[in-house]
């Protein structure tokens, strides 16, 4: 065991620890790792994608000391918005839709954000939590707006830090890497960042249900069809994140698959995570699959733990609340 470094708060953001993932690792037939994003400080992947967009809006000198950070968001980035702010001295407005977790809403309030709920919509609709969150930013003096779907400074965060890590952490022998899109700033980046280095790395898509980009990477047309319940994840056009993502192929996967992955990685190896993680191991699998399939035994695939299951314990993890959307209960939950 080696002693805690020292370090200043926002340098906890990061650096997470990449672990073997036991049951998928069987399932594929190859190695699947597991980028720990859920232990950031703000417990999701979107911790990084917050310091970079701040640290961007200070380097342009749109950010005065004291300001105030405006966002629409799922949640996970308005909660790294917020403790990043609160680290810089500044304010934060978030603007959420209100079918998202009561969990996230409980933790920006907690963290002092102001927060808005919209009704969810469609993105045509000017009352569309991303609009509304670009308005409140244009009447608010001393505002700017993470805007974290067509700020590029979102993908940059990933470019820099996490596709490093994960090619030092696989000492760079890695041959596919996989994650599901909210804004596209981890796959995109991710992707970028390890190409960069191998560009015989497949980068692929996993996209749940009710999201458009599976047929857009796979027909050129961008279609939707079905649902989904999982959170921070699911998109229905190219934003700028996504433009020029070196995307090789692509999976779409069930929640009822998701979900199965989110049981077994929390019973089998003590992992509780939400259910983009489930849906990225379950991508990270059909990739394993397919690689074996096409280039033998031995490879190594890499996926992200988007965030901690704690933030879904009134939904994911609640046996009613399972029961109305339709989806298998848990065994342990009765
Ligand atoms: N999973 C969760 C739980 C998220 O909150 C997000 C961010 N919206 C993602 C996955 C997707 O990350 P990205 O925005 O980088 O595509």
């Amino acid at each position: 065991m080696t002693a805690p470094s020292l370090g200043r708060t926002l340098d906890l953001i990061g650096n997470t620890p990449l672990v073997l993932l036991k049951g998928p690792s069987e399932a594929a037939g190859c190695e699947i790792w597991g980028k720990c994003e859920f232990m950031n400080p703000g417990a999701s992947v979107k911790d990084r994608a917050a310091l970079w967009i701040v640290r961007d809006a200070e380097a342009k000198g749109q950010l005065e000391p004291g300001g105030t950070i405006v966002e629409g968001t799922a949640g996970n980035t308005g909660i790294g918005l917020a403790l990043v702010a609160n680290a810089l001295g500044y304010k934060t407005i978030i603007v959420m839709p209100e079918n998202q977790s009561k969990e996230k809403m409980d933790t920006l309030r907690a963290l002092g954000a102001e927060l808005v709920l919209v009704p969810p919509t469609k993105f045509s609709n000017p009352g569309h939590f991303v609009h509304t969150s670009r308005r409140l930013a244009e009447e608010t003096a001393g505002a700017v707006w993470a805007n974290q779907f067509d700020n590029v400074a979102n993908r940059r965060a990933h470019i820099d830090s996490t596709a490093p890590e994960i090619w030092e952490q696989m000492d760079g022998r890695i041959d596919g890497f996989t994650c599901a899109v909210g804004t596209g700033g981890t796959l995109a980046g991710v992707g970028l960042g390890l190409k960069e280095r191998d560009d015989k790395v497949t980068i692929a898509l996993t996209d749940p249900y009710g999201a458009a980009l599976y047929n857009y990477y796979a027909h050129g047309e961008l279609c939707a069809e079905g649902n989904s319940v999982a959170e921070g994840i699911g998109q229905g056009r190219i934003t700028a994140n996504l433009e020029g993502a070196p995307i090789d192929t692509q999976f779409r996967i069930s929640d009822e698959e998701g979900l199965l992955w989110v049981g077994r990685l929390l019973r089998e190896e003590g992992l509780c995570l939400g259910l983009s993680s489930g849906i990225n191991v379950a991508g990270a699998v059909a990739l394993g699959r397919q690689l074996v399939a096409q280039n033998g035994r031995g490879q190594r695939v890499a996926t992200i733990l988007c965030d901690t299951g704690f933030r879904y314990l009134s939904s994911l993890y609640d046996r009613e609340w399972l029961k109305s959307k339709g989806l298998p209960v848990f065994d342990w939950l009765g």
